[in-house]
């Protein structure tokens, strides 16, 4: 397989096989991120994924429901060529019902709504998009890259596509300057364009990363575990979204690991809440080093 630099996914996409279409990331500027420092975002080249997906046939059935193009972003890639490797794997996948992959509201904003209704028809599904916080002010200190505005108006097109996509947020993201607005904000975003399943990771402060430089001049001020997990609580009491949306907190970043369907949003409010009584202060009152996202 042509795998370049690290490669990503999401815990539930564990056994979901990999084809490279990009490596490393079209932005690579996030403050928190250094996922793909030291690797150049590139292209791969179409025989490079024929031969991929030649060996991925000798280990998967033909009737593969699923499979995830990597790396960073491929959706930085023309609708063209999207749909030109759609083929291509429908060619070896004929039942193919989900191509997953990794985005950025940036990247998926630039395409016209025609171009999302013919990637839905071509089967991109499931598409994992860093939203990471619904407050301007939150996406600013992050360097994000995009605006609340045109997260709002992307999840529209999506939703207008009938792409489904799972949002992926960043609990204590704000520091403690904009805890309450980036709960809030991250709720009123979510409450609007309900996502198929709300996935959040603690944010860590990766050393050689911007957001390691801003914590040490104390432009940034990270939030306990205690904190962390009463601003997991308070998104969930300030979420009004369909039943069935499933909410994952089982990241290996999280000192408290809760899941469960929203519609049992008062129990995972309890696990929470038990974890906040059953976990040591001297882990709830401490910031937990991280070195990686
Ligand atoms: S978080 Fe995503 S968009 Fe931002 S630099 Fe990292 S890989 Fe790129």
């Amino acid at each position: 397989m042509h795998y370049t630099g690290p490669v990503y996914r999401h815990p539930l996409e564990a056994n979901t096989p990999i084809l490279e279409i990009t490596y490393g990331c079209s932005w690579n500027k996030c403050n928190f991120c250094n996922m793909y420092h030291g690797v150049r975002f590139g292209v791969s080249p179409i025989e490079h994924i024929r031969e991929d997906l030649e060996e991925l046939s000798q280990f998967y059935p033909k009737n593969l429901s699923k499979i995830t193009v990597a790396n960073g972003d491929p959706l930085a890639l023309p609708t063209k060529r999207l749909l030109e490797i759609s083929d291509l794997i429908q060619e070896y996948f004929p039942k193919i019902y989900a191509i997953s992959c990794q985005s950025s509201i940036r990247n998926i904003k630039r395409k016209p709504q025609e171009e999302l209704n013919q990637l839905y028809e071509a089967k991109y599904d499931d598409i994992y998009i860093g939203i990471e916080s619904g407050s301007d002010k939150v996406l600013k200190l992050l360097n994000k890259g995009h605006s609340s505005q045109q997260a709002y108006e992307t999840l529209e097109k999506l939703e207008n596509a009938k792409i489904r996509y799972i949002s992926l947020l960043m609990g204590g993201a704000g520091g403690k300057e904009y805890s309450t607005e980036h709960v809030l904000e991250t709720a009123r975003i979510l409450n609007a364009y309900p996502p198929k399943m709300i996935s959040i990771i603690t944010t860590g402060i990766v050393s050689g990363t911007k957001l390691a430089e801003m914590q040490e001049k104390g432009e940034f001020v990270q939030l306990t575990e205690r904190e962390i997990i009463q601003e997991e609580i308070e998104l969930i009491k300030h979420l009004e979204v369909p039943e069935n949306v499933y909410f994952f907190g089982h990241h290996n970043n999280n000192v408290a690991k809760v899941s469960g369907h929203l519609k049992d949003k008062d129990k995972i409010i309890e696990k929470f809440e038990n974890k906040l009584e059953k976990l040591p202060d001297n882990i709830l009152d401490s910031c937990i080093k991280r070195e990686y996202l």
